[in-house]
């Protein structure tokens, strides 16, 4: 036999949410009164959508399945991406600014995040907030960049702590020259998105100092205050020293679709100068043979008007989710953050340990949240409430959150 690849072993824990359902099932088993309708299980836990795709967007996924069975409409691969796709993807989110063969078509951001670690290496200094999402973090210790576990974090990885004290934004003195720096914004878990001035000094620090971003704009269309920026490359110089990915599943509801995509500037250049969006073309021709035709008809259908308006409509359902998350953990006292320019809320439970409330806010509400320290060592003493829900199940769960209050 063949020994295992040791960066599997150097994963810590089982991923996030895994453990989370696996201990979700271990309460239900040992609770046998959750099967009945009052005492069920509410889960503000995971960021997978919940209500259905809207009906112009739906018709653009359904008409795309019909034409693959004619000869006029039928298509093969299509490599990285249908061109008006990607022509329109520049045209509604980055002002045409983009050439098509710039936006790169993927089955979502989370796989396009895994696949662009090859970009880079297992020799790369690895920046992440902290907290972060998962991925960013997992991945690189997959690809060997991570490196092995200290105790406290990835020995290969810089964490640049987000809290409270620094308005969930990092010092920049400490991103490390030369790093691969992934900043998602609005971000996954604080629910914080960051200034037009913050993402300029990112910019400017990163074009110094000699690093690549990683910008993850997955929750871009929740920004609801126009003086935040939806994307990176609204920042002057960002095309110089910037990726972003981007998705269609959370402002869609393209999660069990699966469509996105990555921005690679003709601009950005590794230190000896190569052009990075050839190598990302070579990745993508090598292990990717391209998206769905269907979910990218539906993603056309998206970018129409109507789609947009409809992206807009679903958009603002989970953020009055996230409103009436928010009033509830207020009436508790309980401080928080986000829920305004994205579906996450993140509270604080000061000097208590993440794990320790969600197993309290489980027990006593019947409620899955998400531990903070599941994103990152500052993660610590907060608790992730995710906005997307069925609303009478949010209103549920927002009551029973009052029980928390009361020993
Ligand atoms: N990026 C962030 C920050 C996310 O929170 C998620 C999903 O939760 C993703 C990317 C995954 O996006 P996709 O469904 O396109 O893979």
């Amino acid at each position: 036999m063949i020994p295992r690849n040791p960066r599997l072993a150097a994963l810590k824990a089982g991923y996030l949410f895994p453990e989370i359902a696996k201990r979700r099932r271990e309460y239900a088993a040992a609770h046998p009164e959750t099967a009945s309708p009052d005492k069920r299980i509410i889960s503000l836990g995971v960021g997978n959508t919940t209500e259905p795709i809207l009906p112009h967007i739906n018709r653009g996924l359904v008409e795309g399945a019909r034409r693959l069975g004619t000869v006029e409409g039928y298509s093969g691969y299509s490599d990285e991406g249908l061109l008006p796709l990607r022509e329109g993807i520049s045209r509604v989110f980055y002002r045409g600014e983009f050439a098509a063969d710039e936006v790169f078509i993927s089955d979502g951001a989370k796989c396009d995040i895994g696949r662009l670690q090859l970009l880079f290496g297992p020799e790369v200094t690895v920046a992440v907030q902290d907290p972060s999402y998962p991925v960013y973090v997992d991945g690189s210790v997959l690809s060997g960049a991570g490196g092995t576990w200290t105790g406290a974090g990835y020995g290969g990885i810089t964490y640049l702590p987000c809290t409270a004290e620094n308005d969930y934004f990092p010092d920049l003195s400490s991103l490390p020259e030369h790093s691969l720096c992934y900043f998602c914004s609005p971000n996954n878990p604080t629910g914080a998105a960051a200034k037009r001035e913050q993402l300029a000094a990112l910019v400017d620090a990163a074009l110094k100092k000699g690093v690549i971003i990683v910008f993850d704009g997955a929750y871009a269309e929740y920004i609801r205050d126009p003086r935040l920026p939806k994307t990176i490359f609204e920042i002057p110089g960002a095309k110089s020293c910037a990726i972003e990915v981007n998705s269609f599943s959370k402002p869609a509801g393209f999660t069990g679709v699966r469509l996105g995509w990555t921005v690679v500037p003709k601009e950005l250049k590794y230190a000896g100068g190569e052009a990075v969006k050839a190598d990302w073309e070579r990745i993508c021709g090598t292990i990717f043979n391209g998206a769905s035709n269907i979910a990218q008809a539906g993603g056309l259908a998206a970018l129409e008007p109507e789609g947009l308006g409809e992206i807009r409509q679903l958009c603002d359902f989970y953020l009055e989710n996230a409103r009436l998350i928010r009033a509830a953990l207020d009436s508790l006292g309980v401080s928080s953050v986000g829920g305004d320019n994205s579906p996450y809320i993140w509270a604080r439970f000061p000097g208590r340990d993440s794990w320790e409330v969600f197993a309290e806010i489980l027990e006593k509400c019947q409620v899955v949240t998400t531990p903070g320290s599941g994103f990152g060592p500052a993660g610590r003493s907060f608790i992730r409430f995710s906005a997307f829900g069925h609303r009478a199940d949010v209103e549920e769960a927002c009551a029973r959150l009052g029980r928390l209050g009361t020993s």
